[in-house]
């Protein structure tokens, strides 16, 4: 089973694919994590992107398509890919459907993940994350433990991402209803779209998500 998980920045998405890749052993392909790997790596393409990023404005669609185009090929499915902050363009949704067909896969559920814009902002300026792991901190309900130790891998590298403030934010969060809220009508009209509420508790999202997907 293949699925996007749609959402604002700071809907969760990231929190629930590493549910998903826990309990289903699905696949977790975040463009936005593949970029800021390649800016660790300094590819020229990572650095690129990271003054893209910083400021909050999406990457060129042949970018993140190239990236996702190669992970299809490499073909590791797993128990199924969860597509997560990919597509968010309608050109990146139509390459994705000729993607799937080209390497013999379906998309069989899209999730849009509905969260007001002041818990994003609230989420946002209050997250940190294990650089090691995935596992995400927030000041207010998870704060990072007062040795600085990741309580999943003991790792201390946990940081912000610098684009996680409040004027990057404001660009993501235009982005995201300028170029990606248009595809959830786009999914609605294939019959694919299922809608849930982002702002239940994490484990009530998780709920939603197991319904949605039966
Ligand atoms: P969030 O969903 O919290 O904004 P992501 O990690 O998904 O975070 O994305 C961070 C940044 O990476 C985006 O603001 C954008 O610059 C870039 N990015 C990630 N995925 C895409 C994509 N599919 N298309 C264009 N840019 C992308
Ligand atoms: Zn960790």
């Amino acid at each position: 089973m293949n699925i996007i998980l749609l959402g604002p920045p700071g809907a969760g998405k990231g929190t629930q694919a590493r549910r998903l890749v826990d309990e289903r052993n699905m696949v977790q392909l975040s463009t936005g994590d593949m970029l800021r790997e390649a800016r660790r790596k300094g590819t020229e393409m990572g650095k690129k992107a990271g003054v893209i990023m910083d400021r909050g404005d999406l990457v060129p669609d042949e970018v993140v398509i190239g990236i996702i185009g190669e992970v299809l090929e490499a073909g590791d499915a797993g128990g199924g890919y969860i597509f997560d902050g990919f597509p968010r363009t309608l050109a990146q949704a139509d390459a994705l459907g000729e993607l799937l067909e080209k390497v013999g896969q379906t998309l069989d559920a899209v999730i849009e993940m509905r969260v007001d814009d002041e818990a994003l902002v609230e989420r946002i300026t209050a997250r940190a994350t294990c650089k090691d792991c995935g596992e995400v901190y927030n000041d207010n309900t998870k704060p990072i433990p007062a040795d600085g130790k990741c309580t999943n891998c003991g790792s201390t590298d946990i940081q912000r991402r610098p684009d996680d403030n409040e004027e990057s934010l404001r660009t993501r969060l235009l982005a995201y209803y300028k170029e990606t809220s248009p595809l959830i009508g786009y999914y609605y009209a294939k019959g694919d779209l299922q809608t849930i509420d982002g702002l239940a508790s994490m484990d009530d999202v998780a709920t939603s998500i197991a319904s949605a997907l039966r």
